[in-house]
């Protein structure tokens, strides 16, 4: 069992388990049981350790379990993917304090060129119109991972267990009842569970709560490129014959790649030579960029929207693609996710300024409402962008088309349509509106400091 650590974060020893008798393993079991957390966090990814990032001004004792160590390469959420960061998500890793970490790595996006192959039709959208320095960035997941865990791990009061892995839950009134496997069964006791373990979520299904399940039978390959002309700070999204193709900058003549395709076609790309799949690509955008000469490595990702059917329940919430996980066609999920964990963030941070309970039903259900409206509008954006650009039928290419002219045409509704993709629409969180998560009542209810009692080595977990 190790501290979760980075590539550059000194890992603990392992524990040993040397055999025991019943007697000793009772007295250990017992001694493991009753470590009691406010809020334990199923899932160290993206999301679950971003909503971890949010809460840490609260001073609250968090633990978050992550199943796979961060900085390893197994690891599924900080893996070779780039990610478009919204300015809005912008907004909330500053509000956290993690975007002097993140930036040095961020590429600016100033310009996006959407386009379809064989029509006039085009949309553009630029920085400047919409008064800002950038519509978004391109981050390396691996650097929003670093940049996370570095942060949670200065945090004396969030607990991070990696690899260790949740296994049941169970509600109780006062609390829900945790048992993890990290070199041994473990327990702990929370008032609020959070279940961010991804969209094939245990937890979710633990909790009963059935998920819509919509298989697109596309998959994304993701590879970086390199092209002989680059458009600086430019992203290009472009529908083809083939797939669509969306090329994101990240500096100089580097692009990442990322090309959906039905699954029928996944084994055919991935085997293609590096000059044929430069080709292939490139081809999409009509010489646009020129050649493109270089090429990294490829990997698939199977594509399907995922919508739990509650989001909530009992002390439980979901969060991230626990919640929803959705077509990467316009990269809202993570954004979305992020605006979700800025939500929830407010209403724990309001819960804890008044002394009340953290698992409280019908104020998780009623944060479940207030996000009802975005998430509906960001799904059903982006499933009907996928459905819409990847039919072949003539019809609805003249449709599209005639869309993508409206949008370049008419600013107003090109900026209402940016605004919401930035994330920056709507009633904002805290976080979002570039303010600190506590409010007025939280610093006069100030806790005090956070008790010695609780640390990591009280979780039997093997840690300092
Ligand atoms: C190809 C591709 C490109 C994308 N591009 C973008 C983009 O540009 N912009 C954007 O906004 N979004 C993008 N997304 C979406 C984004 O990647 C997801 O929204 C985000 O990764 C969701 O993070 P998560 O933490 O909810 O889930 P995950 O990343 O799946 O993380 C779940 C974590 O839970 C852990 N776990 C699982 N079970 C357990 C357990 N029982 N106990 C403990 N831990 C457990 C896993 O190890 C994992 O670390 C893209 C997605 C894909 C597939």
């Amino acid at each position: 069992m190790q501290l979760a650590a980075s590539p550059k974060v000194k890992h603990s020893a392992p524990t040993k388990h040397s055999p025991r008798s019943g007697k000793q393993q009772a007295e250990r079991d017992n001694n493991h049981a009753a470590s009691d957390v406010d809020v334990l966090i199923a899932g160290g990814g993206m999301v679950g350790a971003s909503l971890a990032a949010a809460l840490a001004p609260l001073a609250l004792k968090i633990a978050v379990v992550e199943a796979v160590r961060f900085g390893s390469r197994g690891q599924p959420s900080y893996d070779d993917r780039i990610t478009a960061v919204s300015w809005g998500s912008r907004r909330i890793f500053e509000g956290i304090g993690l975007w002097p970490q993140i930036a040095p790595e961020a590429a600016a996006i100033r310009h996006i060129h959407v386009s379809d192959r064989g029509h006039a039709g085009m949309m553009r959208l630029h920085a400047a119109e919409m008064g800002v320095e950038a519509l978004g960035y391109v981050v390396p997941n691996r650097v929003i991972g670093l940049a996370l865990s570095e942060f949670l791990l200065r945090q004396k009061h969030i607990v991070l267990l990696a690899p260790a892995k949740l296994e049941s839950v169970q509600m109780q009134a006062e609390g829900v009842c945790t048992t993890l496997e990290c070199g041994g069964m473990n327990s702990i006791k929370t008032r609020l569970l959070v279940a961010a373990d991804g969209a094939n979520s245990k937890i979710r299904e633990q909790l009963g709560i059935d998920a819509h399940v919509w298989d697109y039978g596309q998959s994304a390959v993701i590879c970086n490129v390199s092209v002989e002309r680059p458009q600086a700070h430019t992203a290009f999204e472009r529908f083809t014959g083939n797939g669509p193709l969306a090329l994101l900058p990240m500096g100089e003549d580097r692009y990442a790649l990322i090309w959906t395709v039905v699954n029928a076609r996944v084994a055919e790309i991935l085997a293609m030579a590096d000059t044929e799949f430069l080709d292939a690509a490139a081809a999409g955008f009509n010489g646009r960029l020129g050649r493109f000469v270089k090429a990294g490595k490829r990997t698939t990702y199977p594509l399907s929207l995922v919508h739990a059917h509650t989001q909530s329940r009992g002390r439980a919430v979901l969060v991230g693609n626990a919640a929803h996980s959705l077509h990467p066609i316009a990269g809202q999920g993570f954004n979305l996710s992020l605006r979700d964990i800025a939500a929830l963030a407010d209403v724990l941070a309001d819960i804890t300024a008044v002394g009340g309970d953290l698992g409280d039903e019908r104020q998780l259900a009623a944060y479940v409402r207030t996000r009802r409206r975005d998430q509906m509008s960001t799904t059903l954006f982006t499933d009907m962008l996928t459905r819409v650009f990847t039919n072949p039928l003539a019809s609805i290419g003249w449709a599209r088309n005639l869309g993508l002219l409206g949008l370049d045409f008419f600013p107003a509704a090109r900026h209402r349509l940016a605004r919401h993709n930035m994330g920056i629409a709507g009633r904002l969180p805290r976080l979002a509106r570039g303010l600190g998560i506590k409010s007025e009542a939280d610093c006069l209810a100030e806790q005090p400091a956070m008790s010695a009692s609780f640390s990591a080595s009280r979780m039997g977990c093997g840690l300092p």
